[in-house]
C-alpha cells in the first residue's frame, strides 16, 4: 500500500517553540513523536488529527525518538487506548520515572554540575532539570527497538540510532527514497544541543555527548539522507550539507574555547560564562552541555589537561601553566 507522511505542529512551553510530530498512514496508523504534556498541545493535536480524517484512537503505534518531554509528554493522554509505545532501551526509565531512576537523574546531576563548579546556581540548575520532568509522561514501553531493526506495520524503514542531542535518540530511515524522521537529531534553523544525560542506570562513565553526536551526525553522511523530517521547524532538503556545517562550527568553537584557556584553568563553569554570558543563566541546561562537549572534544583531541582541585574540574591548553 502506498503510505502517506503528515506533518502536526503543536506548542510547547520550551525556549525551542513549536515541536513537529508526523503521523504515517501505512499498515499501521503510525505516530512518530507526540509533543508534550499540556492541554494545549493536546487540544492542537485532536484537532490536526482529525483535519485529516483520523481520530486519536485510530492511532495503532507511537515510536518515541527520544525521551525528551517535548515529544513524549503526551504519550499519557492516549495511554490508555489500544496503542503501544516503540522506542529504544535507553529511554524505558525516563519514560517510567520511578524512583530509582530519580535518584540515579539527580545523583548524576548533582556530580557533573559540581565538577564544573557551578557553586551558587547549583540549585537553580538542578530546579530548572527537574521541572523539565513534569512535561513528561509516565508510560511503559511495549516494544524495545535497535540499531537497523524493521518496525510492525512500517515496510521499508529501519530503525538507525542516533545519540547525542539526547542518550537513546532513533531515526527513522526510508532507504528507498532518503528520508530521515530525524527528531532532534537535525534540525535546519538550529545547531541541536548535545545536551549532558546520564548513562544508563548501573553505568558509571558520563557519556561524551558531543563526541556522541558528532558521530551521529557522520550517519547522515554515510546513508546519504536527502531529506529530514525534523522535530522542529522546516524540513532539512540539504542535510549533508548542514552536517558539514555543523561539523566545522563545533569546531570553531572548541578553539575558541583553548583560547580562553591559554593562559589561565578555568571552570567549566567559568568558561560556560565567558561563552554565553547573556543567556547562562536562563538555560543553564543547554548552555552547560555545550561548554562540557566541547572541553569533551578538546580532551579527546588531546588538546587540553584536566585537574581536580576539591572536586572543581579546572581545564587549561596542554602545556600551558595552570595556576
Ligand atoms: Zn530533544
Amino acid at each position: 500500500m502506498s503510505e502517506k507522511i503528515y506533518c502536526f505542529t503543536l506548542p510547547t512551553p520550551f525556549t525551542v517553540g513549536d515541536v513537529n510530530v508526523y503521523l504515517i498512514a501505512a499498515e499501521k496508523l503510525t505516530l512518530v513523536d507526540i509533543g508534550p504534556k499540556t492541554e494545549e498541545a493536546w487540544v492542537q493535536f485532536r484537532s490536526q488529527i482529525e483535519d485529516i480524517g483520523y481520530r486519536v484512537e485510530d492511532i495503532e503505534q507511537v515510536i518515541l525518538t527520544h525521551h525528551h518531554p517535548d515529544h513524549v509528554g503526551l504519550a499519557d493522554y492516549i495511554k490508555n487506548e489500544d496503542v503501544s509505545f516503540v522506542s529504544l532501551a535507553y529511554n524505558l526509565p525516563w519514560l517510567r520515572k520511578d524512583q530509582e531512576f530519580l535518584t540515579h537523574h539527580d545523583q548524576f546531576y548533582e556530580k557533573v554540575y559540581t565538577e564544573m563548579g557551578i557553586q551558587q546556581f547549583h540549585k537553580k540548575a538542578m530546579s530548572q532539570i527537574r521541572r523539565y520532568l513534569d512535561y513528561s509522561c509516565t508510560i511503559t514501553v511495549d516494544t524495545v527497538v535497535q540499531e537497523g531493526d524493521e518496525i510492525a506495520g512500517l515496510t521499508g524503514w529501519i530503525v538507525l540510532e542516533t545519540p547525542g542531542h539526547a542518550q537513546g535518540h532513533l531515526s527513522l530511515f526510508k532507504k528507498s527514497e532518503g528520508i530521515l524522521i530525524g527528531g532532534d537529531h537535525v534540525i535546519k534553523h538550529i545547531s541541536s544541543n548535545a545536551l549532558i544525560e546520564p548513562p544508563p542506570i548501573g553505568v558509571e562513565e558520563r557519556p561524551k555527548t558531543l563526541l556522541q553526536y558528532r558521530e551521529s551526525l557522520k550517519k547522515v553522511i554515510e546513508y546519504n539522507v536527502k531529506v529530514v523530517y525534523a522535530g522542529h521547524g522546516e524540513v532539512v532538503y540539504n542535510p549533508l550539507e548542514l552536517v558539514q556545517e555543523r561539523l566545522i562550527k563545533q569546531e570553531e568553537r572548541a578553539e575558541r574555547i583553548l583560547s580562553m584557556i591559554e593562559a589561565e584553568a578555568l571552570s567549566g563553569f567559568d568558561i560556560c560564562k565567558r561563552l554565553f554570558p547573556s543567556i547562562f543563566l536562563k538555560e543553564l541546561g543547554l548552555t552547560m552541555s555545550e561548554t562540557l562537549g566541547h572541553l569533551d572534544l578538546l580532551e579527546s583531541e588531546n588538546k587540553i589537561d584536566v585537574e581536580n582541585k576539591n572536586g572543581v574540574l579546572f581545564y587549561c591548553k596542554k602545556g600551558a601553566a595552570s595556576q
